[in-house]
């Protein structure tokens, strides 16, 4: 079996079209982390190209590179995530005690410096 890190073109465009999709209808942002978020952006439908693709369960603990496991979010929160997971890694081996993942979204979902 061939280990594929990078989502192709073919799957972020139908990745991002049925999140696109969906989003208009609720009004929302087509970042899934936007949406749930309380900046400015919450109903921001983000371009393509202003997106990044994304392993809903992580590559590096087995998650599949493939449509069901991709999830479109804007590069802000791609890179956000990413943190996160640090975060978490680093609570983990200091033995500390992370806070919840509802205040970790409210944080990384704050203002967007430019
Ligand atoms: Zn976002």
């Amino acid at each position: 079996m061939l280990d594929v890190r990078v989502f192709d073109e073919a799957t972020k465009n139908a990745v991002y079209s049925k999140q696109t999709e969906e989003s208009k209808t609720k009004g929302k942002s087509n970042c899934p982390l936007c949406a749930i978020g309380h900046a400015a952006n919450n109903n921001k439908i983000w371009k393509l190209k202003e997106m990044d693709a994304d392993h809903i369960s992580a590559w590096s603990k087995g998650g599949a590179t493939d449509t069901n496991n991709c999830q479109m979010l804007c590069k802000t929160h791609n890179r956000a995530k990413g943190n996160r997971y640090f975060y978490l890694s680093k609570c983990n081996r200091l033995g500390i005690k992370p806070l919840s993942a509802r205040l970790q979204v409210r944080i990384l979902s704050g203002p967007i410096k430019k």
